[in-house]
């Protein structure tokens, strides 16, 4: 008889977007007439610009042609996009990254949940609170955790470093040293960043105590401060304990067409055993996440015109931002985030929960949020908006806040 991985039993059965779901529809038939407006859900809503749906269209027609058809793409992904992402991503920042420590997959959230099936279930993970769910349910099922607390809302075995007003939404360093540390900047929720200096300190910290550092750096595209790292890599040492997992989602508008890629340099070890090769072994690598034609898309994120558009893109989701951090703002709010990331994390009114908030402002003003507290229990009290949607309901969201 076949049985379960039992450790699947230990995540609480609502997810957080499924909860926002009911709720919304709900809602919606109770109030049929609400015009309800979506600023919580982490999705692009731009099309795919021109430069990338040309690339797109070319690659189709290869695909036809017995001459240029491609069948398996190459295990760590094609070489052209591979050197592109080196050049451009890494090289003209400063970083020694070679193509040849790029792996490129269909997306982060795969390789931001399978990265830790090559490390042992001895390991202990630290995480921010809050932050991106997919760290520790990965870890949860993987067994590298005890039973979740439903009053403390923590996983047991699990080293939580809490992101509070106080210390800027930053983790302090931790004093139980972990094995593996999950590091999001800019971060989502909050939307906060870390500069060059801070972002040295967890290098230094992770080599000293030989911890390894998983670097989600998905938003990096959003950064506009000059002072903060695009790379952990921009930080000296950061090739001796480092992995940084980027995404094509949020930089290019590929959630549907699903493309990212991690970085593990060659020489980064733990225990003396390299990981480089472990993770050229990862589930499906023969095939490779990203077909050929989503290579040839990501590739065209790399060209003049096609930068120049995406850049356009992100400016438009960023003078959303924008609009809703001032609006909200002039609303009384108390409001981070929302200048080197698309996400605006703002301070519930009257103290009410997450969730009573979240109620607050689909009843009050039809619009919808995502609660703090589904991103870890220091997100309580909180509450995250995003600058994905379109302008004009951007505005009209806010002007409802802003009447409340
Ligand atoms: N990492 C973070 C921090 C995210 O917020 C997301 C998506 O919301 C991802 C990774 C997943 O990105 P992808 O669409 O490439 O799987």
């Amino acid at each position: 008889m076949a049985s379960i991985n039992k450790n699947y039993l230990k995540l609480p059965g609502s997810y957080l977007f499924s909860t926002i779901g009911k709720k919304i529809k709900e809602y919606s038939e109770n109030h049929p007439d609400a015009q309800i407006i979506r600023l919580g859900i982490g999705d692009v809503t731009q099309p795919l610009a021109p430069e990338i749906i040309k690339a797109l269209h070319s690659a189709v027609d290869e695909m036809g042609n017995a001459e240029t058809f491609k069948g398996y793409a190459p295990d760590l992904g094609y070489e052209f996009l591979r050197s592109a992402i080196a050049e451009r991503d890494f090289k003209k920042r400063g970083c020694d990254i070679s193509a040849d420590e790029i792996f490129v997959s269909d997306g982060a959230k795969g390789d931001c949940s399978n990265i830790q099936e090559i490390f042992g279930l001895d390991n202990t993970i630290a995480v921010c609170d809050p932050v991106y769910p997919v760290y520790v349910d990965s870890n949860v099922m993987a067994g590298r955790t005890g039973e979740y607390d439903s009053l403390t809302e923590r996983f047991a075995g699990v080293i939580y470093m809490p992101c509070t007003e106080e210390n800027g939404f930053l983790p302090e360093l931790p004093k139980e040293v972990p094995d593996l540390i999950y590091l999001c900047f800019p971060n989502n929720p909050t939307g906060a960043v870390m500069k060059k200096d801070q972002l040295q300190k967890w290098v230094d910290y992770a080599n000293e105590h030989d911890s390894i550092i998983l670097y989600d750096a998905a938003y990096e595209s959003y950064i506009s401060e000059d002072d903060v790292p695009h790379s952990i890599y921009e930080c000296d040492g950061a090739k001796d304990c480092a992995i940084e997992m980027r995404s094509f989602s949020k930089t290019a508008g590929f959630t549907g067409l699903r493309l990212g890629y991690t970085v593990i340099p060659k020489d980064l070890t733990t225990g003396g055993d390299k990981l480089w090769p472990l993770w050229a072994r990862r589930h499906g690598t023969k095939y490779n996440g990203a077909p050929y034609i989503v290579q040839k898309a990501g590739a065209a994120v790399y060209t003049d015109e096609g930068r120049k558009e995406v850049e356009e893109q992100i400016a438009y989701y960023m003078t959303n931002a924008k609009i809703i951090l001032e609006g909200l703002k002039e609303a009384g709010y108390t409001v981070f985030g929302g200048v080197n990331a698309p996400y605006i994390w703002l301070k519930a009114h009257n103290n009410m929960t997450s969730w009573e908030f979240f109620d607050h402002l689909l009843d009050k003003a039809n619009v919808v949020g995502t609660p703090g507290s589904g991103f870890g229990p220091s997100g309580e009290h909180y509450f995250r908006l995003t600058a994905f949607g379109n302008r004009e309901k951007t505005i009209e969201a806010i002007e409802r806040i802003k009447k409340l």
